[in-house]
């Protein structure tokens, strides 16, 4: 059976990044029929961010990507944080040390920086691997004794992986084919630390094993690791997942990597959530009024799409969808402006009442009592022009309160007649009993016709009365969900 992982660490909000992996994560297991897993990767007690982990679960449910088993769910293969599994990793280290795939390191940060300046001045970049630190100082090579004598003084030390020297490895990618690595390009990385910690290598590794991950599908900034990877699970004699490295997000301009820095500078999120430090609020898609449905939808199409120029997926249909083997390699332009665009086609398929009862609470902390009936006769006029729920009540405050002011140039055409005229509208209005918006228009454009008035002359100013602007929707709609007192009364005051 299909078993997938999404494995952050809890190092502050979960980036749209981390929120795109763990989506192909998710459709990938349920289109396969497999489970979708959530492990919490906080080894590294240093960059350990207090709040990050409810974050990444709140991020998930918010986008009904919510894993199968994690921390406190199913927890078939539990712990599922790694901090709760450090009394595991240890014996896979020295597991690794006894069958000669592993070694202990004492180098401290100045003989490291020494070695680095020692090849540097021959024009090289050093590599640390046990061959080129043995080369340049004889002193590390340390026999057995010596090295458990100087573990037992309690000097400080690493378990380094000793990566096979002048391999070249031809590992598979479901997304990019065949990839070639060699070794001697490789550094050794750490493994284990004398503070009894596990490196991320490591740890991901073995959990990876335990858990019965079957793929691996995750950023493509762990590309690099890939040969580590496959080269641990060869030296413990497991088999090794599949892998799938997913396509940067790139910039929305310019070259590279998306960052938070663009969001900010070009006012966007990039974070599902919002996020709060003593430094200050990170916006979220959810408090910006983007729908769930919308962040999934335009995420899934980072990268990906089903062969068709089809744009508009539920998750249902992105599960019904999705193939891994149709994720592009090259990078996807995320695109804020259509991102808007996405959430504009929810937000107009939505249907009034449910968009009414977002709409509601705006509206009372407004100050108005308006029944849900009214409110959801105003957002079925004005959604089409929305991209948020937020933007509702600029679109829509004239129905609520007369304008105070009036746009200055609209103002400027009135004609010497527009009073007089505005006045027998306002006689016009009066008469009419059933006050709906269809028969209000075709009384009053009878009313036009009869005395060869053109429709400039009333519909603008009409318009400029009610709304303070040009702008709003079709005119006798408006009237007809004010009523006729606030109707003249606006015209009223207008021409006052
Ligand atoms: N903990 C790693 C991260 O923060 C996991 C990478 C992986 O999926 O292997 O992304």
């Amino acid at each position: 059976p299909i078993r997938v992982r999404f494995a952050p660490s809890p190092t502050g909000p979960l980036h749209i990044g981390g929120v795109r992996t763990a989506l192909f994560n998710y459709l990938f297991a349920k289109k396969n029929g497999g489970t979708f897993f959530l492990r919490i990767e906080d080894t590294d007690q240093s960059r350990f961010v207090p709040g990050a982990e409810q974050y990444i679960m709140e991020a998930l449910e918010w986008l009904g990507i919510a894993p199968d088993e994690t921390i406190g769910k199913n927890e078939k293969f539990g712990p599922y944080r790694q901090s709760e599994r450090k009394e595991l990793y240890k014996q896979y280290a020295d597991q690794l040390i006894n069958s000669g795939w592993a070694y202990y390191a004492f180098d401290t940060p100045d003989s490291l920086d020494a070695y680095r300046k020692a090849e540097e001045e021959q024009g090289k970049t050093f590599i640390y691997n046990h061959t080129n630190r043995e080369k340049l100082d004889t002193s590390l090579v340390i026999s057995a004794d010596e090295t458990a004598q100087r573990i037992a003084n309690g000097e400080h030390y690493v378990i380094r992986f000793k990566t096979p020297v002048d391999e070249i490895l031809h590992l598979k990618d479901i997304i990019r084919g065949h990839v070639k690595f060699e070794t001697s390009l490789l550094d050794d990385k750490v493994l284990f630390k004398s503070d009894g910690m596990p490196t991320y290598h490591l740890a991901n590794i073995v959990d990876d094993h335990l858990m019965e991950t079957t793929h691996v599908i995750r950023g493509e900034e762990w590309l690099p690791s890939m040969p580590l990877h496959v080269l641990l699970y060869h030296a413990f004699g497991w088999p090794a997942p599949e892998f799938a490295h997913l396509p940067l997000i790139l910039k929305p301009v310019g070259n590279g990597k998306l960052s938070k820095r663009d969001g900010d500078k070009l006012g966007f999120p990039v974070f599902p959530l919002e996020w709060k430090t003593e430094e200050g609020i990170s916006s979220g898609y959810r408090e910006n009024g983007f729908f769930p449905e919308t962040v999934v939808n335009f995420l899934a199409l980072l990268g990906w799409n089903d062969g068709t120029d089809k744009e508009l997926f539920s998750l249902e249909e992105l599960v019904e969808a999705f193939d891994l083997n149709r994720v592009h390699k090259a990078g996807a332009k995320f695109d804020p402006e259509k991102n808007k665009w996405f959430n504009h086609q929810y937000l107009i398929n939505k249907n009034d009442a449910e968009l009414a009862e977002a709409f509601a609470p705006i509206v009372k902390e407004k100050g108005f009592t308006t029944s849900i009936e009214t409110i959801t006769k105003i957002v079925s006029l004005i959604k089409e022009r929305a991209h948020f729920v937020t933007e509702f009540w600029d679109l829509s405050d004239f129905f609520f309160v007369a304008p105070t002011a009036y746009d200055e140039k609209a103002k400027k055409n009135w004609k010497p007649e527009t009073p007089a005229l505005m006045q027998e509208l306002i006689s016009v209005l009066e008469e009419i009993t059933d006050f709906t918006s269809v028969n209000i228009e075709s009384i009053v454009k009878d009313w036009m016709t009869k005395n060869e008035i053109g429709m400039g002359k009333i519909m603008q100013p009409f318009r400029l009365s009610l709304v303070g602007a040009l702008k709003g929707p079709h005119l006798f709609d408006i009237v007809e969900l004010i009523g006729k007192q606030e109707t003249i009364s606006r015209i009223q005051k207008a021409i006052a």
